[in-house]
């Protein structure tokens, strides 16, 4: 497994991390294997975004004897009624479930406390206001019952305006394929990064329409980040290939794949040790590059290089320094066994590259950034 820090929360999570909306509704032994499954195979993120009663009590029982193993993310305002998933924006409701869940898991504390799905900057400035369920998220990480707060959000405006309010550690946000190129959704990223914001990508499969056989899928708002749109699909995608363009994109600390199975959790976890050939996106993305024009997506088909630059990843430091140099990014830079500056300028990369990035004008400022 790799591990990446979580933004400013300090923590190490793995970058495949597991998304449980798919195992509502599993048998208890299901959801047990699959947890045990992942946290042998390094997973130490998992995301709880429920509130029925089976489906805590499962993960409670799943978890029992390995708690401290893992980073738990809980839902502020993720409730249930009638049987049914019901958003709210009361206190004392969301408040209840809360306490409902770590009781039902058998814990004090869940590490990250997610204010839960928003999608408008209306619905997030009300939950900001004094008395509101920031003001909940504050005390309950006062009392020691969260470790950090977060967002889920659908929305890029949103989850700009919560990361340049200083007030947000983590924002949980849909990072795939069709999302590529969304408008915003690259100063987003670029934003994460530089205030040392954890981004948790969720919905790596667009929920699952990235994996459908070749033909033309509709993908929602919600999916996509963006916008919602219908798009032909031309070639096969795989859950690697997914995954692989998830954490190769700017910001991204983990990704946290819905799984219903062992097997799904299985396919998942194979982009660890998968060959360079399986993780190739570059071909699947041609699909998804509407907006496209001369963006770097970090897929290395331009490679080799003479001299031995690794440009994808020269090309996400680069992007990610558009917010300001960490010390973190100096050092990512620095550890590169080749540097910018060893570019002979000699062009073959751009001719192989399908997305017409100007690759030798990303190495001079590159060079002019970093060295
Ligand atoms: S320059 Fe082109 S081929 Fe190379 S990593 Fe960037 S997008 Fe991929
Ligand atoms: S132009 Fe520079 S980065 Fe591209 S292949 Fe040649 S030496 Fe490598």
């Amino acid at each position: 497994m790799e591990f990446r820090k979580l933004g400013r929360t300090g923590l190490d999570v793995s970058v495949i991390g597991l998304g449980t909306e798919y195992l509502n509704g599993q048998p208890r032994e299901t959801v047990a294997s699959v947890v045990h499954e992942a946290i042998e195979g390094g997973v130490n993120y998992i995301d709880l975004v429920f509130a029925f009663p089976e489906y805590r009590d499962n993960f409670g029982a799943a978890l029992q004897g390995c708690r401290e193993r893992v980073i738990l993310a809980g839902h502020l305002g993720s409730t249930e009624k009638d049987g049914q998933y019901y958003k709210t924006r009361s206190v004392k409701r969301s408040e209840t479930f809360f306490l409902d869940l770590l009781s039902r898991l058998s814990t004090d504390y869940v590490d990250i406390v997610l204010l839960h799905n928003f999608n408008t900057v209306k619905d997030y400035d009300r939950v900001m206001q004094p008395k509101g369920l920031m003001d909940l998220a504050r005390r309950f990480q006062q009392e020691g019952k969260a470790r950090f707060v977060g967002i889920s959000t659908h929305d890029i405006a949103v989850a700009l305006k919560a990361i340049e309010s200083g007030q947000i550690d983590v924002v949980m946000f849909p990072i795939n394929l069709a999302g590529n190129a969304m408008p915003g959704r690259k100063e987003l990223l670029s934003l994460c990064a530089g205030q040392g914001v954890g981004l948790v990508a969720m919905k790596p499969f667009a929920g699952g329409k990235l994996l459908q056989p070749k033909g033309t899928i509709r993908v929602a708002k919600y999916q996509t980040g963006g916008e919602s749109y219908k798009q032909k699909i031309t070639t096969e995608i795989t859950p690697v290939q997914c995954l692989s363009y998830v954490l190769a994109q700017v910001g991204v600390s983990t990704a946290v794949p819905g799984v219903k199975d062992n097997a799904e959790l299985a396919a998942a976890l194979h982009t660890l040790e998968a060959t360079d050939a399986e993780r190739d996106f570059s071909a699947t993305i041609t699909d998804f590059d509407r907006y496209l024009k001369g963006e770097c997506v970090y897929c290395n088909h331009c490679l080799p290089c003479p001299v031995a630059i690794d440009i994808g990843q020269t090309h996400r430091l680069l992007d990610t320094a558009q917010q300001g140099i960490s010390e973190g990014l100096r050092m990512a830079y620095d550890a590169l066994p080749v540097k910018a500056s060893a570019c002979t300028e000699c062009g073959v990369c751009t001719e192989r590259c399908p997305f017409g990035v100007d690759v030798i004008s990303k190495m001079r400022q590159t060079v002019e950034l970093f060295e």
